[in-house]
């Protein structure tokens, strides 16, 4: 093989001699100005020289294998974990495709198909492969930065709000070197941390969720009194609402309580969102929808929480955490709700690459011959361990307590108890994980006997309940028994709130004329990042509709 060079490698493995040596010819005329381009038609020796220029420091920018050894490139992982993995698969459309279970389990990064009709098909998709690659080796520019003391908790909240705004930071130990010169060049002691630095020496002392905020930038104060619309809540639904109305003229304003983005932003991969083969990571689609909303015009107000909804005559009532309040012609509650997580951090950097919440149909093909887990005793966590274990080698539902009696239905217990792949681990909690890239192992507390282990994990689905952000509506809205929003006609079956107005409850409309529901916190959701948008889009066509019958019909503005 050709001589060693500073530059980064692209390393190509096809087992067809011909393929091979007309992809490093085509790879090399259009990258060889900034990578050396290598190849090998044999696993066994791209094996060595991986391992070789590993040994030697030379970072391989990229990894092209052919589906021949899919396996390779989790092996070319270990050595190389900074690589871009892409794998170069048939176009078939097959469900056994090498590609599915990869992209699945988080294996590989991308794929490109065979054959290439044009050179856009391969080369363009290249050139994105390893953009991406080397954004990721140049230092960031930090706009924050932040000195903490280790095992602070707060960390955590300042690091997903300077993500979700897409700020450059970095965290600063306060017992390093550079943690100690950041407090000294701010006249501070250590005495009260966490303390966030911004680029322009403006310093943030312990900040609340409004100081950091502020010091982005954003708005954390409503200076609007009326509007046509306001929609509670910035993730994909109230964001998408807020992108719909603004565009379509409405004079829309838009109350998040924290930041943007909602669960959706928390998830590092998102997976099924459609247009996106190789996922996309939920806080940049979020960011993106959340200036997509500004530029149609939406006034955007985070950290800043609706308490309270009224009724006064023909306006809606919101009123805000700092006593002020917002009147409205109609309201979209986009409130979403909270899943409970798992809390264990090198769990939670693996969410869409082997770690998923939520339901795991969609995913149960490509868990063919995998060990899954799923934490979790309700009915969907028993529904789940049916679906995988069509495919799975092994299903393993790992249950907190001392069985599945108290929180699974009989004919579920029966049908999971039935599935021969499929065992229950009563009384474990999951308290660690582990994976370079994807998951490869869980670490189980047993809560009976203490014990600890280590089990090898392919994927992992965390099913623990939610609930949804409702509790502070009045009365008149309806809820179910879970404190779901009840929406259309099925608002006309609740005795305690009954429907008066002059015409039927609009799709999305809940039990107080006006005032809409969409994404994940009303009753039927489909608690999908997609169908969150989808809603998000669609709940504006009845806002339309709500205020067009109200100005063409006096009547009904009486209400
Ligand atoms: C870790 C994780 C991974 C996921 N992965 C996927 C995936 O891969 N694919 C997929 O399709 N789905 C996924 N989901 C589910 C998906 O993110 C949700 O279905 C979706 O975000 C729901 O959108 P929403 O707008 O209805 O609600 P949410 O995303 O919950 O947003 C609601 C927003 O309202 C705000 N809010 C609540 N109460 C108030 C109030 N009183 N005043 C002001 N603001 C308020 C909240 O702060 C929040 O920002 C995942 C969820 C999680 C938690």
């Amino acid at each position: 093989m050709g001589q060693l060079s500073a530059l980064p490698v692209l390393y190509v493995v096809d087992h067809e001699a011909v393929s091979l040596d007309v992809l490093l010819a085509d790879l090399s005329r259009r990258f060889g100005s900034g990578f050396t381009v290598r190849g090998e038609t044999s696993s066994e020796a791209a094996l060595v020289a991986l391992q070789e220029m590993a040994a030697t420091d030379v970072s391989v920018a990229l990894l092209l294998v052919d589906d021949a050894d899919a396996d390779l490139l989790a092996q070319a992982h270990e050595l190389h974990p900074r690589a871009k993995r892409v794998l170069l698969v048939d176009r078939d459309y097959s469900s056994s495709s090498p590609a599915v279970q990869a992209m699945a389990l988080g294996r590989a990064d991308y794929h490109i198909v065979r054959p290439w009709a044009d050179d856009e098909m391969m080369y363009g998709p290249m050139s994105d492969y390893l953009f991406s690659w080397i954004r990721e080796q140049e230092p960031n520019f930090e706009l924050f930065r932040i000195v903490a003391a280790d095992g602070d908790s707060r960390v955590l909240q300042l690091r997903d709000v300077m993500t979700r705004f897409g700020m450059p930071f970095a965290i600063y130990p306060v017992d390093g070197e550079a943690g100690r010169g950041l407090l000294h060049e701010a006249g501070l002691d250590a005495s009260r941390l966490p303390v966030v630095v911004r680029y322009d020496g403006h310093t943030i002392i312990d900040p609340s969720l409004p100081d950091l905020a502020r010091a982005i930038g954003v708005n954390v104060t409503n200076d609007v009194d009326t509007c046509e619309v306001a929609i509670v809540g910035a993730g994909p639904a109230g964001l998408t609402a807020a992108v719909y109305a603004a565009s379509e003229g409405l004079d829309t304003v838009m109350l998040e309580e924290e930041v943007s983005g909602g669960q959706a932003s928390t998830s590092p991969l998102i997976r099924n969102y459609p247009g996106f083969p190789h996922g996309v990571n939920g806080g940049v689609l979020m960011e993106r929808t959340c200036e997509q909303a500004w530029l149609m015009g939406a006034h955007i107000v985070f950290a800043q929480q609706a308490v309270a909804l009224e009724r006064q005559g023909e306006q809606r009532v919101v009123h805000l955490r700092d006593g002020t309040e917002l009147r409205a012609r109609a309201v979209v509650l986009a409130t979403g709700i909270e899943w409970r997580r798992l809390g264990v951090p090198r769990l939670e950097a693996l969410v869409g690459s082997g770690v998923f919440y939520g339901a795991a149909v969609g995913e149960s093909r490509a868990m063919a011959d995998q060990d899954v887990f799923i934490v979790g005793a309700g009915n969907s966590a028993g529904q789940a361990a049916q679906h995988l274990a069509k495919h799975a080698r092994t299903v393993t539902l790992l249950v907190r307590g001392e069985s599945l009696a108290k929180s699974m239905s009989t004919y579920l217990i029966r049908a999971v108890e039935s599935t021969p792949n499929v065992v229950v681990r009563n009384h474990t909690e999951v308290v660690d994980g582990s994976g370079a890239g994807s998951l490869e192992s869980l670490t189980l507390a047993d809560r009976a006997s203490g014990a600890v282990a280590e089990v090898a994990a392919d994927a992992m689905f965390i099913m623990i309940g939610g609930e949804p952000h409702t509790r502070w509506l009045p009365d008149d809205i309806a809820r179910d028994a879970q404190g779901y929003l009840i929406t259309g006609r099925d608002v006309l079956d609740q005795p305690a709130t009954p429907w008066t107005y002059q015409r039927e409850p609009l799709t999305l409309e809940t039990s107080m004329p006006g005032v809409f529901a969409a994404g994940d916190v009303r009753q039927g959701s489909i608690k999908r990042v997609a169908s969150a948008v989808g809603e998000g889009a669609t709940v504006v066509r009845m806002v339309h509709e709500h205020l067009r019958a109200y100005e063409l019909d006096p009547a009904v503005r009486a209400g």
